[in-house]
């Protein structure tokens, strides 16, 4: 797909990036940490995947990520959410954030300002009616960045994501040295990669197991610092304010964030619980995927009735020893003992006859074998295993 290297001109743009930061205006904070869920991971790392989607590789990599247990900011070009809009809706379901990385990947800093501005909001366009949402973050191709396109950004409400960490899976990188440069991230970090490179896929599994034995979790990134953060859990906003990013070893986050109280990426949380009704009848489908200490779990709800559920809850008790540190597609708490997963803000509705809902969650485990839960029940009603 796109083998042009991503240079780093770092050191000539913190100048004016800094520049930049210090025009931005005050935002009002979304403070989004879910107690339940904050215990266990010891901080956030921003995995991010640029240039798709497609369909050659989007498919693949969201599977290895859901599988795994992570999540991730998928960096989309305009010109590829237009064409595979289906991928847009897939990064979504699998509980992705999708940013916007222009429309065809252009040197931006050798474009005018209406060329910048053309390929920002086409992209924007194009993700949002793909279903992705209106993206808040923008990374711009090859970490090329100047006032000019810092000036386009705003207008959008658009926060510059860089990078602290090149994974160079662009320039062929091996599975081992992707591995190793996850390895370096620290709380609040951002590693680029892409989705296309086959060593990075095939990275995935060691880089979520590396993460878990740090004690760090795959985190959203924050529109407000352009720092890692956990996922937005539909919590509560509050106020407060910010002026400017942060700068690190030479990489430039943050920045001109404006509008308001935004809770970041796409998925927003803010569940419909409750109230669904009584299912006519349900199924759950539990497929964990476990190793020493840690697991995953992948969850399909089944509705077999003959009415449309409208905003779900599902209970189940998980056994001794387990523990949820991190969930996607719906909000779990409390995260251990009999606990209860609520639908997020897209996923509230389950079709009659036969409609699903996913979800899935990273957790903990001690003791000798690892077990599921015995049984679920849908908005109080027992479900079926499938
Ligand atoms: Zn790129």
């Amino acid at each position: 797909m796109r083998i042009a290297p991503h240079l780093s001109i770092r050191g000539l743009v913190t100048g004016l990036a800094v520049a930049a930061m210090a025009m931005a205006g005050t935002v009002s904070l979304g403070v989004n940490a879910t107690p339940s869920h904050a215990a266990t991971c010891n901080g956030y790392v921003g995995l991010t995947f640029d240039d798709g989607p497609s369909n050659d590789h989007t498919p693949a990599i969201l599977n290895a990520l859901k599988q795994n247990g992570l999540r991730a900011t998928m960096f989309n070009e305009g010109q590829y959410a237009a064409s595979y809009p289906a991928q847009v809706q897939a990064e979504i379901n699998a509980g992705m954030w999708v940013g916007n990385h222009s429309y065809t990947h252009p040197h931006l800093t050798q474009q005018s300002q209406a060329q910048i501005d053309s390929e920002i909001s086409r992209t924007q366009q194009a993700i949002s009616s793909a279903g992705g949402g209106t993206p808040k973050l923008f990374r711009p191709p090859y970490g090329e960045t100047n006032s000019t396109l810092k000036s386009v950004e705003a207008k959008y409400g658009l926060t510059e994501i860089i990078w602290d960490v090149d994974s160079q899976d662009w320039n062929g990188a091996s599975v081992d040295a992707i591995v190793q440069a996850n390895a370096q991230l620290g709380n609040g970090q951002v590693i680029l990669m892409h989705e296309w490179p086959a060593n990075t896929l095939t990275a995935i599994p060691r880089i979520a197991q590396g993460l878990a034995s740090r004690g760090l979790c795959a985190g959203m990134i924050s529109p407000q610092t352009g720092r890692a953060v956990a996922p937005d859990g539909g919590g509560t906003t509050t106020g407060g304010t910010t002026t400017g990013g942060t700068t690190t070893g030479g990489t430039t986050t943050g920045g001109s964030t404006t509008g308001g109280a935004t809770t970041g990426g796409t998925t927003t949380g803010g569940s419909t619980t409750g109230g669904g009704g009584t299912p006519g009848g349900c199924k759950v489908a539990y497929n964990p995927n476990s190793w020493p200490g840690g697991f995953t779990a992948d969850v399909t709800i089944t509705n077999t009735g003959s009415s449309a559920i409208n905003g779900w809850n599902l209970g189940f008790t998980l056994p001794s020893g387990q523990s949820v540190a991190n969930a996607w597609n719906a909000n779990i708490s409390p995260s251990s003992g009999a606990v209860t997963a609520s639908n997020v803000s897209f996923n509230g509705q389950i079709p009659a006859n036969g409609g699903t809902a996913s979800f899935g969650f990273q957790g903990t485990w001690s003791g000798s074998s690892f077990s599921k839960p015995a049984s679920f029940t849908l908005n109080g009603t027992a479900c079926s295993m499938a």
